[in-house]
């Protein structure tokens, strides 16, 4: 967004390609239907990176093409002359999407622009873009005849060829998992990035599985006016969260992770655990931060698009699990904590960005279904003092505080109870008091401080960073 060149090329590509349309402009609207499932077809990491990258590769062509007004993360407007020409702008989009994705589905729209009245105009397109993409049909799969023709990866395509991995016996795997391991492979190497599977990222044999995106922006897309304003708006939300989130991992360079941004305002990765919680602040940080940014592309906004953006934020869910769990359905749930989190985001007054966690220790809980709930607001005083009192309760022996929070055979006397016996014959729970400017000796202040199931959890989370810190220092 610093570039300062950018308005002014976003400008004469949006001339030029006025000019080209001026007898009858037509705008042609495209969006990927079920990116999210396309990535996460294959349980591999690198074969996600793969089709990350065919999403990607979609982009860049369709953002290279004249009449482009903007394209990314499987997302994009044309303007073109005639409405033979949008049909024809259709069927080529929706070809090339399904051709490069293996029979992936883009939803596409016309609408005529009106000079005169481009907001009405791109309203129209939004609108019959949302139509299509309910409508849209579900993708072009080949399916097995048996269970021996499944591929190995997906589990759901007809296998069409035979890859042999280094070390490993040959598997019967789909056309688009051979494309995606391949395209993953190569992107890792490009980016000298080693992890390649969860177990390279993991600690304590476990992984943190995250998916996040943007809040607050439907209500930021409903102000665009111009199409001048959607392409600028889309470039700028895109810079937003592809800078906060390279910019809060260049601050844990040291961090192993996988990355698979998808582009626009979503972001997923898999992380190792001891990295969760600085990245997650983080984020929102640089979230909050780039909105405020007010050169490059954000100088093309009008002052309503400008405070919307202010107040756009994140919502961020992960899920920390032992990392043999299937990758793709760890994602699954990170997804079901982002939901959780922006829950807490919506409305007038609700929080700019927020968190929810869980963490997975034993084999059971993939199929029990949610554990807890407990979304909490990032970044801000709250969150520093949760993060202060959990990070202080790492001296503490797992065991007790797993009694404190309970499995369910202490009600909530016995609980305090417990917690008021603990304290007085126990020199970390006193020291932890101290920590936290309370005093133990009184039974109020006592009783305030118990703690509770989120508190324990990053605890978890942050006697595993302060261990990890040391060892990874000294190795
Ligand atoms: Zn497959």
């Amino acid at each position: 967004m610093t570039n300062e060149k950018a308005p002014q090329q976003l400008k004469d590509r949006i001339r030029a390609a006025r000019r080209a349309a001026e007898g009858d402009p037509f705008l042609v609207g495209f969006d990927a239907n079920g990116i999210q499932e396309l990535i996460t077809a294959s349980s591999r990491p690198v074969a996600m990176c793969g089709a990350s990258a065919m999403v990607s590769a979609f982009d860049t062509w369709a953002r290279d093409r004249p009449g482009s007004i903007f394209g990314g993360g499987g997302r994009g407007v044309w303007l073109v002359e005639g409405s033979s020409a949008a049909d024809m702008a259709r069927d080529t989009l929706v070809r090339e999407y399904a051709d490069r994705t293996h029979g992936g589905v883009l939803a596409c729209a016309t609408a005529r622009l009106d000079p005169a009245r481009e907001s009405d105009s791109l309203a129209l397109l939004r609108l019959r873009l949302k139509n299509a993409k309910d409508e849209a049909p579900p993708p072009r799969v080949p399916l097995p005849r048996s269970r021996a023709e499944q591929c190995a990866y997906c589990r759901v395509r007809a296998a069409s060829t035979t890859r042999r991995p280094p070390g490993a016996e040959a598997h019967s795997i789909c056309a688009r998992c051979d494309d995606s391991v391949e395209r993953g492979g190569t992107r890792a190497r490009t980016r000298h990035e080693q992890g390649q599977t969860l177990e390279d990222l993991a600690l304590g044999g476990r992984v943190a599985a995250i998916a996040a995106d943007g809040n607050s922006m439907g209500v930021f897309f409903a102000e665009v006016g111009s199409l001048m304003e959607m392409a600028a708006a889309s470039q700028v939300v895109d810079a937003v969260f592809r800078g906060a989130h390279e910019a809060a991992l260049s601050e844990i360079p040291e961090a192993p992770r996988i990355s698979l941004v998808t582009g626009g305002d979503d972001i997923l990765l898999f992380l190792a655990p001891d990295f969760l919680l600085d990245y997650v602040t983080l984020l929102a940080q640089k979230v909050h931060e780039q909105t405020r940014a007010s050169s490059g592309l954000v100088t093309l906004l009008g002052d309503k698009l400008r405070s919307s953006l202010q107040r756009v934020g994140i919502g961020v869910g992960a899920v920390v699990a032992p990392f043999h769990y299937p990758a793709s359905r760890l994602l699954e749930y990170a997804h079901d904590y982002e939901k959780s989190a922006k829950s807490i985001c919506r409305g007038g007054d609700g929080a700019r960005s927020a968190f929810d966690l869980a963490v997975l220790t034993s084999g059971n809980e993939l199929t029990q279904g949610r554990q807890h709930c407990w979304a909490e607001e990032i970044p801000g005083a709250k969150w520093s003092d949760l993060r202060r009192r959990a990070s202080a309760l790492a001296d503490i022996p797992a065991s007790q505080l797993a009694r404190l929070i309970g499995t369910g055979d202490l009600d909530d006397v016995e609980r305090r109870n417990l917690f008021r016996y603990q304290v007085a014959r126990s020199a970390p729970w006193q020291k932890w008091f101290q920590q936290i400017g309370r005093d133990w000796r009184s039974r109020s202040q006592v009783d305030e401080a118990l703690p509770d199931e989120r508190l324990v959890c990053l605890a978890g989370l942050e006697r595993q960073r302060q261990r990890c810190a040391g060892s990874r220092a000294h190795g």
